[in-house]
């Protein structure tokens, strides 16, 4: 496969924020035209298929549910005013609330309202998907001003029976074994929690879909909990060619990389993405599966056990602007993306050329200065740390060890030992056991 990484990296930093930008007033949900407007906006990067399931549809132990769709909403004083838009922030309205038009006593609507009073400028974002009800989101700034005896109140939203919205694009591999890039698309206006996930996923596809990788790569845009459960009901069959998986969210904060793993623990994902990390000289943290988060806990539950993980930046609800207002576009920057999205691009790269290698001529070290091989590599312009890659390789590579399992135990960086591999390849001192992948 040629090398995944775009040779502009700013210029990607900046269309993935562009992308970002162009998403974030749309008015999201589990299901309804904000989804489905989303999907449309992706298709003009990549050829994404947009699946619509009727709600009602079972989906092991859960129902699609109805479609909710959003108009307009406000709260207004009995001047007429709007003291509460949805027009200003979709983040104003519990999100899949129930219509309503009334005029409510003050304490009767104070408990229809919901904001942070530490932040007090901020917007929460509630959601009540499976409980029939409504509510308002305001800053607790607006919630004290509200000090009138009544006002009017409008949800004009419906919910009905419709369909739940889901994206899916397959890159083809050479072979049908699968790595799953899911990430949650269903949030309203905010950044990190998740556009910043669907940027990186499309942007992936993109450089993926101009090369023929090893590996099929399935890209999923699912709204989050219900859409990862309603594609593994609908593919049950299918879930087992994934090899390997990564659960795309919060991708564009000013924190360091977080990997969870996935509940085997041990996968190669888990290593790879390990080893990644470690070799990436910046700060990261490694913390193990709990059955919380994002899609992770469905692909991981135990019917399934998929080797899937979570590479996110910050992770949800370990920092303050997580489901507010402030998780906006001041919070991600193009720089975090960019950062996030190159080591997406190693792990892919490493998954493509982990492999197990045979050494062809294992009696004795090959004389690699015969076949010009140190000479091929530089005289010093790789120098010793590349040689030293090379005899690891020759030596490890007894028909058990994996290029990852070398670079571990080399500690070197897994792309110096998939070169030395290359090479060796080249002067036909080594020869792949098995593809793994196929
Ligand atoms: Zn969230």
């Amino acid at each position: 496969m040629q090398p995944l990484l775009p040779g502009d990296l700013e210029h990607i930093g900046a269309d993935m924020y562009g992308l970002i930008a162009r998403l974030y007033p749309i008015c999201r949900s589990i299901t309804g035209e904000g989804f489905r407007s989303t999907m449309r906006i992706l298709q003009e990067f990549i050829p994404l298929a947009i699946n619509e399931v009727p709600s009602g549809t079972k989906v092991f132990d859960w129902t699609v549910p109805k479609e909710w769709n959003i108009r307009d909403a406000y709260v207004k004083n009995l001047r007429g005013e709007r003291v509460v838009s949805f027009n200003e922030s979709n983040l104003h309205v519990v999100n899949y609330s129930t219509p309503v038009k009334a005029r409510l006593s003050r304490d009767e609507l104070q408990r229809h309202l919901f904001s942070i009073p530490e932040h007090p400028k901020w917007i929460p974002y509630r959601t009540s998907y499976y409980k029939e009800s409504w509510g308002f989101c305001v800053s607790h700034e607006v919630l004290e001003s509200l000090n009138e005896p009544e006002y009017e109140v409008c949800i004009d939203s419906s919910l009905a029976n419709g369909s739940l919205t889901y994206g899916e694009y397959l890159v083809p591999g050479k072979t049908d074994r699968e790595v799953l890039i899911s990430c949650h698309s269903c949030h309203p206006s905010l950044c990190n929690d998740n556009l910043s996930g669907i940027a990186l996923s499309v942007f992936l596809a993109r450089c993926l879909n101009q090369t023929r990788p090893r590996y099929s790569y399935r890209f999923l845009f699912v709204p989050g909990t219900i859409g990862s459960i309603t594609w593994l009901a609908l593919n049950e069959q299918h879930a087992s060619r994934i090899a390997h998986g990564l659960v795309v969210a919060c991708v564009g904060d000013p924190g360091q990389m977080n990997y969870k793993q996935s509940r085997r623990g041990n996968a190669e994902i888990d290593r790879v993405v390990e080893h990644v990390l470690k070799h990436s000289g910046k700060p990261y943290k490694i913390s193990r599966f709990v059955p919380y988060g994002y899609d992770e806990r469905q692909y991981c539950s135990p019917g399934f056990n998929l080797p899937v993980g979570s590479l996110t930046r910050t992770p949800n609800g370990q920092y303050p602007e997580y489901h507010t207002s402030a998780d906006n576009l001041e919070f991600v920057r193009p720089e975090h993306i960019v950062d996030s999205f190159k080591t997406y691009l190693e792990i892919v790269e490493a998954l493509e050329a982990n492999g197990i290698y045979y050494n062809l001529n294992p009696k004795c070290e090959p004389q690699l200065g015969r076949r010009g091989i140190y000479g091929s590599v530089g005289g010093g312009e790789r120098g010793h740390g590349f040689e030293m890659a090379l005899l690891w390789v020759l030596n490890l590579a007894d028909g058990h060890a994996s290029t990852l399992d070398i670079a571990e135990k080399a500690e070197m960086p897994f792309h110096t030992i998939a070169e030395a591999t290359e090479i060796l390849l080249k002067h036909r001192l080594l020869e792949m056991r098995e593809d793994e992948a196929g």
